[in-house]
């Protein structure tokens, strides 16, 4: 299949080279001159903007960083709905919020293009292994034709419901991530405060009630999982300027629902202060260096 791929960052990189790998045609687009040498190295056929590839493709999917990027690549001059033919269907899997893809979705509806949103989660891990879960939110319709290509990234392929369902399962899942990550932030920092091994306190958290995926895949301590991106100085992970603008999403989702999110807007400040340091780029399990003693 023709497929046209918008943005290769963290993620949308490793999630293209799975569909090269699954023997697409990868039509592809980015802002970074750097990112799409190396796509048309292996293989992917690089585009002149959204519309070309948009116009080119039998599926098109985007993975940008915020709203206003997917604002920009859909509905822009040379824009995806500039080029997309009526029937051509179409996914964003960035994580934003709800209001931004039902309206887009709405424009693209006036053209015969059904735009579905598949917000993921998995990390950059899961993105290289092909073992994301994918939310989606589309008519059945449209959600049977994507599952099949959506299944050569992921594992889990869930439909939601209707298009905007699946950004609200990732905000609220987000919403959970980035307080728990701060949880076993702080009872690794206590336990190494008081003296125990760390490594020891990751078993037992490990092995008991604790136990998340923030302590037992992702834990923020250097030293205890070799894969995480506390192993690699915080890089190359899911940067906490984006963990923050995920519960910018929340804690917004919630205002406009009369909803009380006290933990969600306590990680909220706690991530903002870290961005605030200049420590925004880095994973967001690096909220750990706020409750590290100097050494
Ligand atoms: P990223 O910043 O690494 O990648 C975004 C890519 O989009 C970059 O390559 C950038 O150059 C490109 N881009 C930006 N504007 C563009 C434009 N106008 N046209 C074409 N390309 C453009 O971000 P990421 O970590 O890959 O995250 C992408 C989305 O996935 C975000 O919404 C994020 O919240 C979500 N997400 C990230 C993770 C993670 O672990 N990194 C996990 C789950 C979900």
């Amino acid at each position: 299949m023709n497929i046209a791929f918008i943005g290769l960052g963290n993620m949308g990189a490793p999630m293209a080279r799975n569909l090269i790998k699954a023997g697409h045609r990868l039509l592809v687009v980015d802002v970074n001159a750097a990112v799409l040498q190396q796509f048309a190295d292996e293989g992917a056929q690089v585009a002149a903007s959204p519309r070309q590839a948009a116009a080119e493709c039998e599926l098109l999917i985007t993975m940008l960083p915020a709203a206003s990027h997917v604002r920009a690549v859909y509905l822009g001059e040379d824009g995806v709905l500039a080029g997309l033919r009526a029937g051509t269907p179409a996914v964003d899997c960035s994580t934003i919020d709800p209001g931004t893809i039902r309206d887009v979705a709405a424009q693209a509806a006036k053209q015969g293009v059904v735009l579905a949103d598949a917000p993921v989660s998995g990390g950059t891990g899961g993105a290289a292994a092909g073992t994301l879960t994918f939310m989606v939110g589309a008519p059945e319709a449209a959600f049977a034709q994507l599952q099949p290509v959506l299944a050569q990234m992921g594992r889990s392929i869930v439909h939601c419901g209707e298009v905007g369902t699946g950004q609200i399962a990732k905000i609220c899942n987000n919403l959970l991530l980035g307080i728990s990550m701060i949880g076993v932030a702080e009872a690794m920092a206590l336990g190494d405060a008081l003296g125990i091994d760390t490594q020891v306190l990751a078993g037992i958290i490990n092995t008991s009630t604790g136990r998340c995926w923030s302590s037992d895949t992702y834990n923020p301590w250097p030293g205890v999982i070799d894969t995480a991106p506390a192993a690699r100085g915080y890089s190359g992970g899911f940067a906490a300027q984006l963990m923050l603008k995920d519960l910018g999403l929340a804690t917004e989702a919630a205002r406009q629902a009369q909803q009380p999110v006290m933990l969600g807007a306590l990680a909220q400040q706690l991530y903002q202060a870290m961005n605030q340091r200049g420590e925004g780029g880095l994973d967001f399990s690096a909220i750990v260096n706020g409750y590290r003693r100097p050494r």
